[in-house]
């Protein structure tokens, strides 16, 4: 297949299904990981087509999710000061902090610009030189190459008052620390595609060894992500456990090896707190001591900065398929993407957000 509109095809969605309602025997629960994924099943109503007994439960792959409580109540911090233009992506202005968000900064006069790479954000700082401009950069491993070209580009170029407040966070070490969980029920994953452009799928072989479990990477849309269920009921009906490739149009085995290079260059692996779910092992990314002028918590002391989470949300859960948005006593009434209680009901990957969107009939009342 070429075109976009071909992996949204109804005939070809319906003879995958027809394919997969004739090889499924047992019952499956399969997680994908990503939350562009997981709004492309719920707009698609993809797990209301499946056999019954293959069970799709959504994973943690929202990085606005994900990103911890203390990274939003710095990023308010900096927002705050007169000397500092804080730079972030759309999807984070309305996540809440501790005690509000950067929207409500903003509109109290602080200095909050929104930006669609690091690049511009690079720009804003040679054009303020008098003053700090801090990019605010979350995510996955999709976006840590773009992050640390920036912080790289700055070095070059020797701006001194570009930094970035980084919280990037890592898939592989999340699968491994859901599988290792007494409550985990998955039995094969949905690998993100977008992560696996610039990582490959390699990695993933060690998960498969030491779990047994399949892992497809799989595209965004509905095509994609059927042929990738149907990848995964294949090798379950088998007992094969396999790296596999759905998404060839744009992943292969080893990845994108310059992307790779810029990101050891600039940033280490360390322990990463993700959350509602707590510290993960290697799970995320720092900005290395050799470029730690461009570390924004170092530069400003913003480490001392703790956060407890709310005690309502029960994001922790859904974001480790324990729970579905619609347990939440708080969906859809206290918690709505106009006020919201949780970061997955603010991003447009976040799990609640999709099923606010696509089935809030569901909702327990
Ligand atoms: S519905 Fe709101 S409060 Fe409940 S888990 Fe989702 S984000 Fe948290």
């Amino acid at each position: 297949m070429k075109y976009l509109d071909e992996y949204r095809d109804a005939r070809i969605a319906r003879a995958l299904l027809a394919e997969i309602a004739q090889e499924v025997r047992g019952h499956w629960v399969l997680m994908e990981i990503c939350g562009g994924q997981t709004h492309t099943i719920m707009r698609y109503g993809l797990d209301e087509l499946l056999p019954k007994n293959i069970e799709l439960v959504h994973g943690p792959g929202c990085p606005v999710c994900v990103t911890p409580l203390e990274t939003i109540d710095k990023a308010l911090e900096l927002a705050s000061r007169p000397d500092i233009i804080l730079v972030s992506y759309g999807d984070m202005l309305r996540v809440p902090g501790s005690t509000n968000d950067l929207f409500t900064i903003k509109a109290k006069g602080g200095d909050v610009r929104v930006v669609y790479s690091p690049t511009e954000a690079l720009k804003i700082a040679r054009q303020n030189p008098g003053r700090g401009v801090v990019f605010l950069a979350v995510g996955f491993e999709t976006t840590a190459p773009a992050n640390a070209m920036a912080v790289w580009q700055a070095k070059e170029e020797k701006i001194h008052n570009f930094s970035v407040l980084v919280s990037h966070v890592l898939v592989p070490p999340a699968i491994r620390a859901l599988m290792t969980s007494s409550e985990c029920r998955v039995n094969g994953f949905i690998a993100p595609g977008h992560v696996c452009t610039v990582m490959g799928y390699e990695e993933y072989e060690a998960l498969v060894r030491d779990f047994r479990v399949p892992i497809v990477v799989g595209g965004f849309e509905p095509v994609d992500l059927l042929e990738a269920v149907l990848m995964l009921v294949r090798q379950l009906e088998k007992g094969e456990a396999r790296a596999e490739n759905q998404y060839v149009r744009s992943v292969n085995y080893e990845g994108n090896l310059p992307a790779q290079r810029v990101v050891k260059e600039v940033f280490e692996i360390v322990d990463q707190k993700w959350r509602g779910i707590g510290t993960i092992p290697a799970s995320g990314l720092r900005v290395r001591d050799a470029y730690g002028d461009y570390d924004a918590s170092r530069i400003y002391g913003l480490a001392s900065i703790t956060a407890e989470e709310p005690a309502e949300c029960i994001s922790a859960k859904v974001l480790q398929g324990l729970k579905k948005p619609t347990d939440c006593p708080a969906f859809g009434m206290r918690c709505t993407p106009h006020n919201p209680l949780g970061a997955p009901m603010v991003s447009s990957e976040g799990a609640c957000a999709a099923y606010y969107n696509y089935r809030r009939d569901l909702a327990v009342r």
